[in-house]
C-alpha cells in the first residue's frame, strides 16, 4: 500500500486515508455474518463520503442506504443509489425534506410519531404516490426486560411499544401511506452475546406486536449495533454464531421469513467503515508544562471526534500502536480551547515537531461528526486508496457562504 508519509507529502495534513479494499472486506464480512436472506443498510451518518458510499453499494452483495437528511440523500444519489434503495429515518422530518426525498423516488420511511406518518402521507399524496412506513418501535431493551422494572427509556425516537396499539387505528387510515412493518434500533457498538440477546428480544417483540395489533409485517428492520474500535488500535467485533442464532429466532417467531414474509434487514455504520480510515496528523510542537508532556498536532476536535469532545457522541481516547519506546503524553489539537484533546496521558512514541502520527480506525464519525468550522481551519483532506492507487482526493469546503438577504432588507452597509 502507498505510504502515509507519501500521501501526507502530496496532500498535506491533517489527512484521512480511506482504504477501499478494507472497506470491501468489512462489507463482505458483515454480509457473511448475517443470513443470506437479509438486507443490510449502510447508515450514511457514519461517513457520507460518496466514494465510501459507492463502494458499499457495489460488491456481490451490496448495501442499501439509510439516510436522514437532504444532504445524505444527495450523497446516496451521488454514489449511484436510487431513491428506491433508501430508507429515510429521523424524528424531525420536515415537509420540505420529505418532498425532496419523495421527488427522488424514496418510498420507504421509518416513522416516529402519528404526526410524522401524517406528514409523510401528505407529501406522498401531493406527489400522487403511496409511501411505505415502518413504525419505529421504542421497546424495552432485552437487558431492561430481564431487570425488575420493565420500562423503556423515554426518547424522541419511535413509538413507545406500550402505547403503539392504541395509536394504530389513527395510523392505519393516513392517506398516501401504507404500514409496511417495523424498525428497531435499540443499541450500538455491542459484543456478540449482547447483540444476539437484543435481536432475539426484538424479533419476539415484533412478532407479538404484529399479532396483537394485526399489523401487516412485510418488512422488519431489526437494527444493528455491530462494534468497531474508534480511534484506537483493535479489530472489528466478531460474530461467528450470529447467523445461526438469528435463523433460530426467526424460525421460531416469524416462520415465513425465508420466503421474505417479512423481509428482514439490519443496519450498520461504524462496523462497515471504521477500520477503513486512518487519520494522519503532523506534530507541530512538543512541550512540557509542570512536568506533563503535551504533543500538539494539527488535527484536533475540528478534525476527529469533535462531538465527543463536547461529551455528546462517542468517548474519544485516541491510541496508537504500542511502541516500546513509548512515553506518556497528552495528544492535543491546535484549537484555542482546553477541550481540544484527542488523548489524555496516552502512550505515544517519542516525537518531534514535523513527525507524523497515524491514528487507526477513524473511518467512521470522522470529519462530518467533528467541529469542522470551529476556529476556522480548513477541513481535513480525504484521500481514497485502493492498493497502491490513489482514486480520489477531496476536501469539504465549509467556507462557501450563501448570501440570502432579500432586497427589501437592502442596506447601504454592503456586508
Ligand atoms: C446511527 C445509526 C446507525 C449506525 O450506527 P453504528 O453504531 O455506526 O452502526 C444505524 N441505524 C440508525 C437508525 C442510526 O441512527
Amino acid at each position: 500500500m502507498i505510504s502515509h508519509a507519501e500521501l501526507a507529502a502530496e496532500f498535506g495534513t491533517p489527512l484521512y486515508v480511506y482504504d477501499l479494499d478494507e472497506l470491501a472486506a468489512a462489507r463482505d464480512e458483515l454480509f457473511a455474518a448475517l443470513p443470506e436472506e437479509f438486507e443490510l443498510f449502510y447508515a450514511l451518518k457514519a461517513n457520507p463520503h460518496p466514494g465510501i458510499v459507492r463502494e458499499l453499494r457495489t460488491g456481490a452483495r451490496s448495501c442499501r442506504a439509510e439516510i436522514s437528511s437532504t444532504g445524505e440523500l444527495t450523497a446516496a444519489l451521488a454514489a449511484g443509489f436510487t431513491g428506491a434503495d433508501c430508507l429515510y429515518t429521523g424524528p424531525g422530518k420536515t415537509a420540505g425534506e420529505l418532498a425532496e426525498a419523495i421527488g427522488h423516488g424514496v418510498r420507504l420511511f421509518s416513522t416516529d410519531s402519528v404526526t410524522d406518518v401524517r406528514r409523510v402521507g401528505a407529501v406522498a399524496t401531493a406527489h400522487g404516490v403511496v409511501a411505505d412506513c415502518l413504525l419505529r418501535v421504542n421497546s424495552v431493551t432485552a437487558s431492561a426486560a430481564t431487570s425488575i422494572r420493565m420500562t423503556g427509556v423515554p426518547s424522541q425516537f419511535g413509538f413507545d411499544s406500550e402505547t403503539l396499539i392504541e395509536l394504530l387505528p389513527a395510523l392505519r387510515e393516513v392517506p398516501g401511506t401504507r404500514l409496511a412493518g417495523m424498525h428497531f434500533f435499540p443499541l450500538s457498538n455491542a459484543d456478540e452475546a449482547s447483540l444476539i440477546g437484543e435481536f432475539q428480544h426484538t424479533i419476539a417483540t415484533a412478532a407479538e406486536l404484529a399479532a396483537a395489533a394485526e399489523l401487516p409485517l412485510r418488512y422488519l428492520d431489526i437494527g444493528g449495533g455491530f462494534a468497531a474500535p474508534y480511534g484506537v488500535p483493535g479489530e472489528r467485533g466478531a460474530y461467528p454464531t450470529l447467523r445461526g442464532e438469528l435463523a433460530v429466532a426467526l424460525d421460531k417467531y416469524l416462520p415465513s421469513w425465508r420466503a421474505g414474509r417479512p423481509q428482514i434487514a439490519c443496519e450498520s455504520g461504524r462496523f462497515l467503515v471504521g477500520a477503513s480510515g486512518t487519520l494522519v496528523t503532523q506534530v507541530s510542537n512538543v512541550k512540557i508544562s509542570r512536568g506533563r508532556k503535551f504533543v500538539i498536532a494539527d488535527a484536533g476536535i475540528n478534525t476527529f471526534g469533535g462531538m465527543s469532545g463536547l461529551g455528546r457522541l462517542l468517548p474519544v481516547a485516541v491510541g496508537l500502536a504500542p511502541d516500546s519506546r513509548g512515553e506518556q503524553a497528552s495528544l492535543v489539537g491546535p484549537l484555542c480551547t482546553p477541550g481540544d484533546v484527542l488523548g489524555r496521558h496516552i502512550a505515544l512514541p517519542p516525537v518531534e515537531p514535523g513527525d507524523l502520527l497515524s491514528v487507526p480506525n477513524t473511518g467512521a464519525y470522522g470529519p462530518t461528526a467533528s467541529l469542522l468550522m470551529f476556529l476556522g481551519r480548513p477541513a481535513p483532506m480525504e484521500v481514497l486508496v485502493r492498493g497502491d492507487r490513489v482514486v480520489s482526493a477531496s476536501r469539504i469546503d465549509y467556507r462557501r457562504v450563501e448570501h440570502v438577504l432579500p432586497a427589501k432588507f437592502e442596506s447601504t452597509e454592503g456586508i
